[in-house]
């Protein structure tokens, strides 16, 4: 099964990717997520998309393609492409990607959300500084324990979680993402979900959208 999944910065895409690939055994690829382990590695190239993402802006479509198409081929086919095509000229490379190995046209998923939600749930996510569990401090009573690993290492803001940045990541969105989700909209029939329901629901949404039978949790 091959899966795209678009949703605003926030809406819970990656968190609803990762449970729905691991239920799916799908590959889980992230750009996000690829792009936060180069930075890690402390390298030159690490240095320059650390910098475009702190600030919220998106790295240059030439230096997230080869990644891309390298992690779709050890995919074995079956994934879930989490945050790629972001920008109209990366519908076309993605159409080239999937030519070029032969893989059918992936089924499309869409988180739906309104800003002002966004907005709220981004400044109050954390990642646990143990496990890098995601959670967030409007559900949590206990604020200083992983409910995940009961780790107290404590949590982390991400660098572009501040509410500036956010404002800037959600402008980028509806001037440079918005336009490939209409695309998308208009030409292919998505499978189109209310972000803001509660986690679970969400999760069983998008699963019974993919799969017409039923899947062992
Ligand atoms: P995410 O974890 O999906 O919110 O991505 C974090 C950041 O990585 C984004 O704000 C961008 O700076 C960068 N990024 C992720 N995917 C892409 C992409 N397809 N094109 C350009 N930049 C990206």
């Amino acid at each position: 099964m091959q899966v795209l999944f678009f949703g605003s910065p926030g809406v819970g895409k990656g968190t609803q990717a990762k449970i729905i690939s691991e239920r799916l055994n799908l590959k889980h690829i992230s750009t996000g997520d690829i792009l936060r382990d180069i930075i890690k590695k402390e390298t030159e190239l690490g240095q320059q998309i650390k910098a475009l993402i702190d600030k919220g802006n998106l790295v240059p479509d030439n230096m997230i393609g080869e990644i891309v198409k390298e992690t779709i081929s050890q995919s074995n086919n079956n994934f879930i492409l989490d945050g790629y095509p972001r920008t109209v000229p990366q519908i076309a490379v993605l159409e080239k990607i999937l030519q070029e190995m032969d893989i059918p046209f992936p089924q499309i998923v869409i988180l739906d959300a309104l800003d002002e939600i966004i907005i709220e749930r981004l400044t109050s996510r954390r990642l646990c500084n143990s496990c890098g569990n995601i959670i967030s401090l409007l559900k949590m009573a206990e604020p200083e324990t992983c409910p995940k690993c009961n780790s107290k290492a404590g949590f982390t803001r991400r660098e572009d979680d501040r509410e500036e940045v956010i404002s800037k990541r959600l402008q980028i969105f509806h001037e440079t993402t918005e336009p490939v989700v209409s695309h998308y909209r208009k030409n292919y029939e998505p499978i189109i979900i209310d972000g803001t329901l509660p986690k679970g629901e969400v999760t069983q949404s998008i699963i019974d959208g993919l799969v017409k039978e039923p899947v062992s949790s």
